[in-house]
């Protein structure tokens, strides 16, 4: 062997052309290893789906004649870290060069930088051939601009990539059609069931377990649902334009205590492992999209495109613009514990309740559960961001740290001051009314906003805006707010304070 070219967890990429070009004398080398398992408490379900995927990619890498060496956690030559196993593989088949693909998380990068350097052969770095945007394109784009607003970026992607684009103007006559997307589902109209596989993943999970590795969530091992391997993950992608795409952006900020998944498409696990394409899903859609015009409307399917062409390649460029600093940003200086009931559910708040309930279950929650109960609740209690930066790079199916930190930090807990939200997403529990069937249920009421019964949301709310209220000043998106603030009884505002006084100080007794 003359070459080796290692493949990480998330480059399942099978149409990277390292796999279409003669590679006879090549080693491919793919594992599972202690050091991606442990830099962060996972959910079972998340590593689960990545050892499966990677075994399925060697499977299919071997299946079309190519070399492969697989370590499964439990190998004995598997010396659980990248730079000691490669190393090895070096001096064992008589390397002579070693050829990687530029890995999207920032510890990797260093870390495979740092072994090339240090290696005496020669080596190489390739595209990972899976984003529509290189690493520093959002930098250059933004370039003169203080602020990166996402929608002129998703503009340009637009324009760039010509996609929803008659000549030079939108599809539909608009940009963006947001507002149209913020219906409350009432159990209408009916969520076709998922018909989906049901996988068995028993033996990938006794190996988990049996290597001691610490993990938490729960999981089904015969009816494992998500998909790792490229048909499976078409099979998804198909299900999404056929039963799910006609009322995505509807309802795309709904919440319901008894739907995890709702008509969101669960392509992230299958996208961020690079098992699909991001344009292929785009050109997907749209081509479902123009076949049947009459009976899908353009905001469902520009909400969907928005979200991958617009924020998620938006995500990836802000976090190569802002790495390493980013994750270390606290601009509200918040210092708070995580509650344990992130860990557990156990809490009397229905909404939280629910969101984390699902998270545990299915390693999945939705965007607007993510922002607006788990992300909300965190900011407005004030907790420091590397705490809820673990607990969300943990507990996601498709947590991995380029659009998980930027979502979590920027996005959610306005850490990096504005850079990513133009304003804290934080609301009182009128907003978690409006856009869920959760109130109802609850322990708490919505509409009381001091006292024993009053819905936690509420006066946490403003408690906040008092507290960060200098860090906000000047902001045209903070005025309204600040000024019903200002104008707030100043009895009234000590009895939220109060309130919420109590509820930050031990949030697992509500
Ligand atoms: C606090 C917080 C943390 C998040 N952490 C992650 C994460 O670790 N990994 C991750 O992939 N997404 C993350 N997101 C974004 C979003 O919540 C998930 O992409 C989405 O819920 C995945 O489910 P889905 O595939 O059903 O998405 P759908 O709602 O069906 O959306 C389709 C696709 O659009 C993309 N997308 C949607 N929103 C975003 C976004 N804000 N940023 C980037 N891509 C987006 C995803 O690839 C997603 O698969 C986070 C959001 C928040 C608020
Ligand atoms: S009343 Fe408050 S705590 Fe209860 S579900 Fe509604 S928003 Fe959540």
């Amino acid at each position: 062997m003359k070459t080796l070219r290692l493949i990480l967890g998330d480059q399942l990429n099978h149409k990277h052309s390292w796999y279409h070009n003669d590679d006879k004398d090549t080693l491919y080398f793919i594992a599972e290893m202690r050091q991606e398992t442990d830099y962060v408490k996972h959910h079972i379900q998340k590593i689960v789906a990545f050892f499966e995927a990677m075994e399925a990619f060697a499977d299919w890498l071997r299946a079309r004649g190519k070399q492969v060496v697989y370590y499964r956690l439990d190998d004995k030559q598997n010396t659980q870290k990248l730079g000691t196993n490669i190393a090895a593989l070096i001096k064992k088949y008589g390397i002579e060069k070693f050829e990687y693909q530029l890995p999207d998380e920032y510890r990797l990068d260093q870390q495979l930088q740092q072994l090339a350097d240090d290696l005496s052969i020669d080596s190489e770095a390739f595209d990972s051939e899976h984003f529509l945007t290189t690493r520093n394109e959002l930098a250059e784009f933004f370039k003169d601009k203080n602020t990166l607003l996402m929608e002129s970026f998703y503009r340009h992607m637009r324009r760039k990539h010509d996609v929803l684009m008659e000549g030079e103007k939108p599809s539909g006559g608009k940009w963006n059609f947001d507002e149209s997307n913020r219906k409350k589902w009432k159990g209408q109209p009916v969520i076709p069931h998922e018909k989906g596989f049901r996988k068995d993943v028993r033996e990938t999970l006794a190996r988990i377990e049996q290597g001691g590795v610490k993990t938490f969530g729960n999981i089904d091992p015969q009816q494992f649902n998500w998909p790792t391997t490229r048909e499976d993950s078409l099979k998804v992608l198909r299900y999404f334009c056929e039963h799910l795409l006609v009322h995505f952006g509807d309802y795309q900020d709904a919440m319901d205590p008894q739907q995890a998944y709702l008509f969101h498409s669960r392509l992230s696990f299958a996208m961020n492992s690079k098992l699909l394409h991001p344009m292929e899903v785009i050109q997907a859609v749209i081509a479902h999209w123009q076949a049947n015009r009459s009976s899908i409307s353009i905001n469902e399917v520009e909400g969907f495109v928005r979200q991958i062409l617009g924020w998620r390649e938006y995500m990836r460029g802000v976090y190569w613009r802002e790495m390493p600093g980013y994750a270390r940003c606290n601009r509200l200086q918040n210092r708070n514990d995580l509650p344990d009931f992130y860990w557990t559910a156990d809490t009397r708040m229905n909404c939280l309740h629910h969101a984390i309930r699902n998270s545990l279950e299915h390693a999945y929650a939705h965007h607007i559960q993510r922002l607006m109960i788990t992300g909300n609740f965190a900011l407005l209690t004030q907790v420091h961001p590397d705490q809820v930066d673990a607990w969300y790079l943990g507990i996601y199916i498709d947590a991995i740290e380029w659009v998980e930190i930027t979502n979590t930090r920027g996005m959610s807990q306005f850490a990096d001051g504005g850079l990513v939200a133009t304003k804290p997403y934080i609301s009182s529990g009128s907003y978690i009314q409006k856009m869920s069937n959760y109130c109802a249920d609850c322990h708490y009421k919505v509409k009381e906003k001091t006292g024993d019964e009053a819905c936690p949301f509420n006066s946490l709310y403003w408690h906040f805006l008092a507290e960060k209220r200098a860090h906000f000043d000047g902001n045209p998106r903070m005025a309204m707010m600040l000024s019903l603030l200002d104008k707030m009884d100043g009895d009234e505002l000590e009895a939220l304070s109060a309130r919420a006084r109590q509820i930050i100080r031990n949030p697992d007794a509500f």
